[in-house]
């Protein structure tokens, strides 16, 4: 089967399209979850992703925010401001999507979840220690992440127990043959300087990973979040992917 891969599309709809156009016909949609947060669109995206064929989707902390599962207190100003602000447009069906999406699932023997597979919700996997002590909770070969918003890959060399980190460009395709964790990148906020979205596509029989780039107007985008009076911050930074 092939598995389209996405994470952290925080509200950003111009982006998602842009995606989802690119990625073509897949048998089924992977979201690794914060639909929404930052971005203008949160009712809009959550209604795509619904929309998408054989879709798995989990829990983010973004998305746990909205509905009120996670203190905000324990967010930075500025994403606080985006959940103040566009939390209480969330329709009923979207609230009541979110509330349903488990925190962390197993898919053809590997495992979902937001952060982490010991901290599913909150936890960064940023660098290659963090990667180690949370292949000790991955109860799979293979881990899905997203939260970081930087398309990555943690592959464990056995028997040694080493760590190996590669950053992953557009084009980028991984043969798969040993316990990993990859993350897609981010729909909607990349942060590795990059501003074109970032995705995934998997194959279940072959094993194999490639990371996808794609345009899409960050201009609009930017309009959309300066009509909506979120902070300005999260504007400018879509035009440099940070
Ligand atoms: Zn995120």
């Amino acid at each position: 089967m092939h598995i389209l891969v996405i994470s952290d599309i925080h509200a950003n709809l111009m982006a998602l399209d842009a995606v989802i156009q690119d990625a073509g016909v897949v048998d089924g949609v992977w979201c690794l979850g914060d639909i929404v947060g930052y971005g203008p669109d949160p009712n809009e995206c959550i209604t795509r992703v619904r929309q998408l064929p054989g879709l798995v989707c989990v829990l983010g902390n973004h998305d746990a925010a909205m509905i009120d599962q996670i203190d905000l207190a324990a967010f930075n100003e500025d994403a606080r401001l985006s959940i103040e602000r566009l939390g209480p447009t969330l329709s009923e069906e979207s609230r009541e999507f979110l509330q349903q999406l488990p925190e962390a699932k197993v898919c053809d023997g590997i495992t979902l979840v937001h952060g982490s597979p010991r901290n599913p919700v909150w936890e960064y996997i940023l660098d290659t220690a963090t990667a180690k002590r949370c292949f000790k909770s991955l109860a799979t070969p293979y881990g899905f992440i997203g939260h970081t918003h930087v398309p990555v890959v943690f592959q464990l060399a056995k028997p040694e127990g080493k760590v190996q980190i590669q950053l992953l460009q557009s084009g980028d395709k991984l043969q798969l043959d040993g316990p990993a964790m990859l993350n897609p990148g981010s729909v909607g906020q990349p942060r590795d300087h990059n501003p074109y979205a970032s995705y995934a596509l998997f194959d279940t029989q072959e094993k194999t990973w490639e990371n996808h780039r794609v345009f899409y107007d960050v201009l609009k985008v930017q309009r959309r979040i300066i009509e909506a009076k979120l902070p300005i911050k999260h504007a400018l930074r879509l035009a440099e992917g940070w």
